[in-house]
């Protein structure tokens, strides 16, 4: 049987699911949106709604669910949550307009938007601490890759260039990522868009109309790929937005003056997130002072990716200090930060089409605030950071005296039940008001009057949506109003009550009906107005905003420091590495919070002493001491102060983390194979300027295959990179490399045995450890005594055979170093030349058979 065809409506909704392919439709359908046939399914099962069903198509039920229109935000951010893209088909006329214009009553539809992890604006669909990266990659023609990267939200747009996408991604830790269809080593969760999308030349006029030429030309100077992905991204905005872009700030390159942290190393040192994966317990949530959304925003980004270049990070580590010095002061510009709204946000959700009065209002107070803000902050030699912020906080008078008499102090989050304009900003609009306003108290006198005329004192005036205002009397007195001459007309009979409209109550009514509807229209025409004058300024209120963020985060910086005693680290050109009395941030929090005292450990690393190597027992805070030294670093390049008492820190290029394999379960992947992968990572890209931590290299394998990578490691980064290093092992034997490798010393981590009983000092002292203790940490661990006791005659047995052949590192001794190695191993290889020489005794040849010999040698050379 051949399928009757569709209705006009699912006709119609077919076409618009075409144009969606990829993402559930929302259809309106007046009060609600619907989803219809597969997205039904897969949204009510993602919501855990109703899923049920609505006419036929092609002889088969309809499966459908649905979501109210007024609560679509909620449900829109479960799904996108969820992993699904959504498109939003809205109705784009009313059902009387689409009567005049074909005698049909279905409305016409269209796909206004489509919702997409990265392109959200919506603020509950937003953390207003995180920020909400799209990212755009495209690969460069002679490799290197570059991204675009957006936040919507504020508007916030970067150009990122590196040598691996995985490397961008993380930096920005995207909600979304589209790459040109057919990208190699894309991630598998990438949205593919056609390659004729990143064609840089051809978007370049766009391009240029955008953002003008001065910043492209910034772009254009790292390579075509950043053009090609400035190019997809807009592209793809577009597409999303049907048309519409969103605000977008001048793009700004982002090159080697932003140090670029491989995803492994982000992990490790648990940077934005800790390794549970989320805000809690990582370094971020540790530092984190700031008291509003951009601030924290910041923050997360400048730690996401520390400076490279010296005089950059001073200037923010000159505005920490200053609020660091002056404690009230630096409560009193809080306290104001902390009044203020997110004027980034609700500039984009203006730009986005999507602004309410509510935001108008948040802009007002915002500006206004900044302006306050500014007066606070005297310029009299402050820092050259401030100098630049402070005129950026202000210059908003005009916009925002404008907005100040257009608004009501408190304006709605939602424009359609209007009264947000002020008293006496249009004549006109007042005018409406007053006439509605007298109408209402006109319909309020009548019902007095109503009353005496009928006598029914139990006479009511009420309003509804479907009679408008209405009198309503008790049933029982409802004849008096009945009668033909009494002046009014029947509309409704109800259980107890009956309904009845009277001339006068009809043109009161109309009055304020006619008064309320111009008055809505007044007040919308104000709306757009003033959202153009914001829009004009738009970028001017972005960069209020960016300074804005940047005060609350050097405040928050400041007050971190004074709350946990850190102090300024020195900036200094020469490779090196001195702390004192470090501290891990997260862990000095749990071990105070659980009732311990945190030991500060100094390093000292220079060019004479690159490479520490950590030995001690497990649990003995080896990693700690790795990870804190990594930390710190990162935090003075990321323009903070640093737990130590005292710090003198070269810049690194690059820093590198790696956990031996089996310490790195929590990640899944606790293969040998992922650590070497990320080993070799490091050896390639490792400079000289580089600091490198390596936790346990090598462990993730066999005793002999891990000890023998763990040396080889050393000595490449020891006599090759010569980066500094920590390098904590359990490899004892590792410990022999002291006497060999130029700039290697020897550290361990305190312990004790007392009474029997392990005590870790968590200290760091020069030399190797004496031993490894690792029978006393299973004793700690709460292993069963005879396992333990079990275990200690199963080690005197393995160490007395140490003892007769050497152990494990039997021959260690005599190896040579690695670039030693090499040349021995050259000298080795047998020369055939040599050979043939030495086959030849001179005292028993003739003459000629001396000749014939020469003439061989010859050839052979
Ligand atoms: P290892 O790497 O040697 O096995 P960790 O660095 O993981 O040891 O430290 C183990 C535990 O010891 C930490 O979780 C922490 O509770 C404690 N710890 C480490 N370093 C210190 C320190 N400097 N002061 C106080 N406690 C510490």
């Amino acid at each position: 049987m051949a399928d009757p065809a569709p209705t006009p409506m699912m006709a119609q909704y077919l076409a618009l699911k075409a144009e969606a392919a990829d993402a559930l439709l929302f259809f309106r359908m007046g009060d609600f949106f619907e989803l219809f046939f597969d997205d039904a399914r897969a949204a009510a099962a993602a919501l855990d709604i109703a899923l049920t069903h609505r006419g036929e198509h092609g002889g088969a039920p309809v499966p459908m669910c649905g979501v109210p229109v007024h609560s679509a935000d909620s449900y829109l951010a479960r799904l996108i949550r969820a992993g699904f893209r959504v498109a939003v088909a809205e109705q784009t006329e009313s059902p009387a307009e689409a009567k005049k214009r074909g005698g049909k009553t279905l409305v016409g539809r269209a796909i206004v938007r489509v919702v997409t992890a990265g392109t959200l604006t919506e603020d509950a669909l937003l953390d207003s601490r995180s920020a909400n990266w799209l990212l755009a990659a495209a690969s460069g023609p002679r490799g290197g890759v570059a991204v675009a990267a957006v936040d919507i939200s504020t508007g916030r747009l970067e150009v990122g260039a590196g040598d691996t996408l995985d490397g961008l991604v993380a930096r920005y830790g995207a909600a979304e990522l589209i790459v040109p269809d057919g990208m190699a080593g894309a991630p598998a969760d990438a949205v593919l868009r056609p390659r004729a999308t990143f064609a840089a030349k051809a978007a370049r006029p766009r391009l240029g109309a955008l953002f003008g030429e001065g910043p492209l030309d910034g772009i254009a100077n790292s390579g075509d790929a950043g053009l090609a992905a400035l190019a997809g991204l807009v592209d793809y905005l577009d597409h999303v937005g049907r048309g519409r872009l969103p605000f977008l700030q001048p793009p700004v390159p982002v090159g080697t003056e932003r140090m670029t942290i491989d995803p492994a190393t982000r992990d490790s040192l648990e940077i934005c997130r800790s390794a549970q994966g989320s805000r809690s317990g990582s370094l971020l949530d540790a530092v984190d002072r700031t008291v509003t959304g951009a601030g924290a925003r910041l923050l997360a980004a400048d730690l996401a990716a520390p400076l490279t270049v010296r005089a950059d990070a001073e200037a923010r580590l000159a505005l920490v200090a200053r609020f660091a010095a002056d404690g009230p002061d630096r409560q009193s510009v809080r306290t104001a930060l902390r009044a203020l709204p997110d004027i980034g946000r609700a500039l984009g959700r203006v730009a986005a089409g999507r602004g309410s009065p509510r935001d108008l209002g948040h802009l007002r107070d915002g500006l206004i605030g900044a302006r306050r803000l500014a007066a606070l902050l005297p310029a009299d030699g402050t820092p050259p950071l401030l100098v630049e912020l402070l005129p950026r906080l202000d210059g908003h008078a005009a916009l925002t005296d404008h907005l100040s008499r257009a608004l009501v102090p408190e304006p709605p989050g939602d424009a359609a039940a209007g009264g947000f304009i002020a008293q006496g900003y249009d004549a006109a609009l007042d005018a409406l008001r007053a006439s509605g306003g007298e109408g209402r108290r006109a319909i309020a006198a009548l019902e007095a009057r109503y009353r005496a005329d009928t006598g029914v004192a139990a006479l009511k005036i009420r309003h509804n949506n479907v009679l408008g205002y209405h009198v309503e009397v008790p049933a029982r007195a409802a004849d008096r109003l009945m009668a033909a001459d009494s002046g009014f007309t029947h509309r409704q009979t109800m259980a107890g009550a009956v309904r009845f409209n009277a001339p006068e109550l009809h043109e009161q009514a109309s009055r304020v009906l006619q008064a309320g509807a111009h008055a809505q229209v007044a007040e919308a025409a104000h709306l757009e107005e003033l959202f153009g004058l914001v829009l004009d300024r738009a970028r001017a209120i972005a960069a209020t905003a960016d300074a804005l963020a940047r005060i609350d985060v050097s405040a928050g910086l400041a007050e971190q420091a004074a709350v946990a005693g850190w102090c300024r680290p020195e900036l200094v050109d020469h490779p090196c590495l001195e702390i004192e009395g470090g501290r891990h941030p997260v862990v000095e929090a749990a071990v105070t919070a659980a009732g311990g005292r945190f030991v500060g450990n100094d390093c000292r690393l220079s060019p004479d002493s690159r490479l520490w190597l950590v030995t001690g027992p497990n649990m003995g805070g080896k990693s700690t001491f790795l990870r804190q030294n990594a930390i710190i670093l990162l935090l003075a390049q990321a323009g903070s102060f640093v737990p130590a008492t005292r710090a003198t820190l070269g810049l690194a290029d690059r820093i590198f983390s790696r956990v031996g394999a089996s310490d790195n379960l929590a990640r899944g992947r606790s293969t040998f194979m992922v650590e070497m992968v990320e080993t070799a990572a490091i050896l390639a890209g490792a400079t000289d300027r580089s600091f490198v931590i390596l936790d346990e290299v090598g462990r993730g394998t066999s005793t002999y295959d891990g000890l023998a990578i763990a040396w080889a490691v050393v000595e490449a980064i020891g006599e090759r990179l010569r980066c500094r290093c920590l390098f904590a092992t359990h490899y004892h034997e590792l410990t022999r490399l002291a006497g060999t490798l130029d700039g290697l010393s020897l550290h361990h981590v305190r312990a004790r045995e007392w009474k029997g009983d392990l005590v870790l000092l968590h200290e760091l002292a020069p030399g190797a450890a004496d031993r490894s203790y690792g029978l006393a940490v299973a004793k700690l661990a709460g292993l069963p005594p005879p396992v333990v006791q079990r275990a200690k005659t199963v080690l005197g047995a393995l160490e007395a055979g140490r003892a007769r052949t050497g152990g494990v590192a039997a021959g260690l001794d005599d190896l040579p170093l690695f670039a030693a190695a090499a040349a021995q191993e050259a000298a080795a290889a047998p020369d055939p030349l040599k050979e043939a020489l030495a086959a030849i005794d001179p005292d028993t040849l003739t003459p000629r058979e001396a000749l014939e010999a020469l003439y061989r040698l010859k050839a052979a050379a």
